[in-house]
This record gives C-alpha cells, sequence and structure tokens, in this order.
C-alpha cells in the first residue's frame, strides 16, 4: 500500500520549483518508478509533484543545427516510434524500443528513465543495506547475478536505465532547472558512481528538475546502435547491453563513444572498445580486439561471472551487425 503524501499538479515550472525548495519532495514524471518505490518504502516523502500539467514539458523537435531536443515529460513510446530518431540517433530509438513493456514506455518519461532508481532486489526489499543508509551490502556476499562486474565499491548495482548509455554515447546533455538557477549536465557525467558516493544516483539536488535532453546533431558518418540481452524477451532490464556511436569515414573509424548497461553502478563508459576500433576497419582481427578490450579489468562477484562471456559475444555481435 502506498503511504500517505500530498500531491500537486503545477502549470508552471516556477511554481514546480517552488514546491521542491524544502528538499523533501520528490518529482512525479509518468510515476512507474516513483511509486513503486513509495510503495515499497525505498524512500519516503512528504509531498509528490508532478510535472505532467506543465506545457513544453514534453515534445520531440529539431534544433537549428540538426540536433534533437527531448522534452523531460516525454514518454518513452514517442521517443522510440519517431522518424527522426530512428533515421539519426538509432541508438536511441533501440533503447527507447525495448524499455519495459509498452504499457510502461507508454506512461515512462524520458527523464524519469534517466533518473530512476536501481533494481537491486535487497534495495527493493526490507534490507537496510549500504544504498539505503545501512552499514553493509548484502549483495556482495549473497545473491549477486544480475549485479555489476565494473566499478563496484561498497555497492555493487547495475545502473537500470538503458536510454542512458545510448543518450551518454550521442555525447546527449540534460538542461536542469533549480529555483535559483540553471545548469547543464551532460547525461555521461549525470550519474555518481558508489566510490564518490554509495546513496546517491545522480549529481541532481532535491530541488533540481531536468527540463530537457538535448541531442547534438549526428556527425557525418556516425552509424549508432543499440542492443541489450535480457533473461525474458518480453520485458526485462539488461543482463548485458551496449551503446554503439561510431564515426565512419569510409570503412574506417574515426571515433568511437561506447557505454554498457548491465555492467556497472553507472552507465560504463567502455574506452577499451574506443581505443580498439579508432582508426580501424572493422575487420575480424580488430572486432575481436574489442570484444576481448570490453571486458578487460572486469571482477565479477560470486555469481555474475557468465557477464564475461556475454559481453565479449554481445559486443563482436554488435560490431559484425553495425559494419554492415
Ligand atoms: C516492470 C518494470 C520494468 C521496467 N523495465 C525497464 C527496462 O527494461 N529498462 C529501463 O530503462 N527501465 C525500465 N523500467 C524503469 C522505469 O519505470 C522506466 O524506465 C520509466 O521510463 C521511468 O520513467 P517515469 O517517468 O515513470 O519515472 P518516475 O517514476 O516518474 O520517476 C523516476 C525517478 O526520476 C525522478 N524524475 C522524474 N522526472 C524527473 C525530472 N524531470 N527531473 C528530475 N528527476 C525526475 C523521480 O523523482 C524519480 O526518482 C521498468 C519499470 C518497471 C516497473
Ligand atoms: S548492491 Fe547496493 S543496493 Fe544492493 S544490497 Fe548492496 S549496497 Fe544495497
Amino acid at each position: 500500500m502506498l503511504p500517505k503524501f500530498s500531491y500537486a499538479r503545477p502549470e508552471t515550472l516556477n511554481a514546480a520549483l517552488a514546491l521542491l525548495e524544502d528538499g523533501n519532495a520528490r518529482i512525479h514524471g509518468g510515476g512507474t518508478d516513483l511509486l513503486g518505490c513509495l510503495r515499497d518504502r525505498v524512500f519516503t516523502t512528504d509531498t509528490v509533484v508532478s510535472l505532467g500539467a506543465i506545457a513544453g514539458l514534453r515534445g520531440i523537435t529539431a534544433t537549428s543545427d540538426g540536433g534533437l531536443r527531448l522534452g523531460a515529460m516525454t514518454p518513452i513510446a514517442e521517443i522510440a516510434a519517431d522518424e527522426a530518431v530512428a533515421g539519426h540517433f538509432t541508438t536511441l530509438a533501440d533503447a527507447a524500443g525495448v524499455v519495459a513493456s509498452p504499457q510502461l514506455r507508454n506512461q515512462g518519461t524520458i527523464a524519469g528513465n534517466l533518473c530512476q532508481k536501481p533494481r537491486c532486489w535487497y534495495y527493493r526489499g526490507d534490507f537496510h543495506c549500504l544504498r539505503k543508509g545501512g552499514e553493509i551490502c548484502y549483495a556482495y556476499d549473497g545473491e549477486n547475478q544480475y549485479h555489476c562486474i565494473f566499478g563496484g565499491d561498497m555497492c555493487y548495482i547495475v545502473h537500470p536505465s538503458d536510454t542512458a548509455p545510448a543518450l551518454a554515447a550521442l555525447g546527449a546533455v540534460c538542461r536542469v532547472s533549480s529555483p535559483s538557477a540553471s545548469r547543464s549536465v551532460p547525461v555521461a557525467a549525470l550519474h555518481v558512481p558508489p566510490s564518490v558516493d554509495p546513496q546517491r544516483e545522480t549529481v541532481l539536488e532535491p530541488d533540481e528538475i531536468i527540463t530537457e535532453i538535448v541531442v547534438p546533431p549526428p556527425a557525418a558518418g556516425l552509424r549508432s546502435s543499440y542492443r541489450k540481452v535480457r533473461a525474458r524477451a518480453s520485458w526485462d532490464f539488461a543482463l548485458t547491453g551496449v551503446a554503439l556511436a561510431l564515426v565512419f569515414d569510409g570503412d574506417t573509424i574515426t571515433s568511437a563513444r561506447v557505454f554498457l548497461s548491465g555492467a556497472a553502478p553507472i552507465p560504463w563508459r567502455a574506452t577499451g572498445i574506443e581505443e580498439a576500433v579508432t582508426g580501424s576497419k572493422l575487420d575480424m582481427a580488430t572486432i575481436k580486439a574489442a570484444a576481448e578490450a570490453s571486458v578487460a579489468g572486469a571482477e565479477p562477484l560470486s555469481m555474475n561471472g557468465y557477464k564475461i562471456a556475454l559481453f565479449k559475444g554481445l559486443v563482436a555481435e554488435q560490431l559484425e551487425a553495425i559494419r554492415g
């Protein structure tokens, strides 16, 4: 059952920001993650502030330089179905198309997708673990088959969003407003690793709202994709996933941005893959080197060693697919 809280549905951004000023209110996008967290007592709040009545926070528009502007309240389903997104920002369309189920994609928003809480079953259950302010991580010596192989430090979650690695690969930037200022935060710098703060998922303050996400224009020769492997094909979070954004000049890759999902507590920048492919043609030797590089330095837990082979296979398959 949901706990008691007051519910506000302001009609302007300034009114919403004023409601967030006391630091305890929570933002409601589509509510698909927020309401589950409140129901399961992952956290509590006195006030839920819906952004649903604020004009201008929804929609996909082209920017004058050929990029994209995604309103924070744009449903994931609209992004998945948008022709311009599919044509020029394929990794984002791919990622949006595999988020959850059709119902959740209709209700869930792009900003909510970036800011959702982790799915660790101890964290979502009745365990007062480190991320909830307790003293230990129950996953480290427990059931950790869905947890991270990179970046674990006191907490071993994997970041749950599919669109975050895709947007990070495309170099997208969040526009953020607070009662006192506005700022821009690259999606690649939005999430906080546990080595910095194991109780925080994003760099956003409680009184900050993402208002839009801006994707820069695609470079000439950009090819991009996102694919995740999941336990159930109908809907599920990534066991492993890879967002590729590769710029080709003829057959040669001139630059690469690659982020993994299902790998780490944040969308994990795969610099090893980037280095293996940049300046090269995607022949089998390069693909093999990139697949090996995808797991270099990985530190699997007791039950998730299978992710090593899964990442290598996934990366090799996706590079072959993007080569065409
Ligand atoms: C059964 C199930 C399966 C799922 N499967 C997947 C999956 O496969 N892949 C995936 O990526 N996700 C998945 N999700 C997670 C999630 O519900 C969706 O990703 C959805 O996009 C979240 O968006 P929302 O608008 O409903 O977020 P909300 O629930 O409204 O918000 C989520 C969080 O973001 C914050 N927030 C919302 N909007 C803003 C904003 N504008 N500025 C700052 N903070 C904000 C909220 O305060 C809250 O903490 C799944 C969820 C469920 C319940
Ligand atoms: S992995 Fe993180 S969220 Fe899960 S039990 Fe450990 S500390 Fe808690």
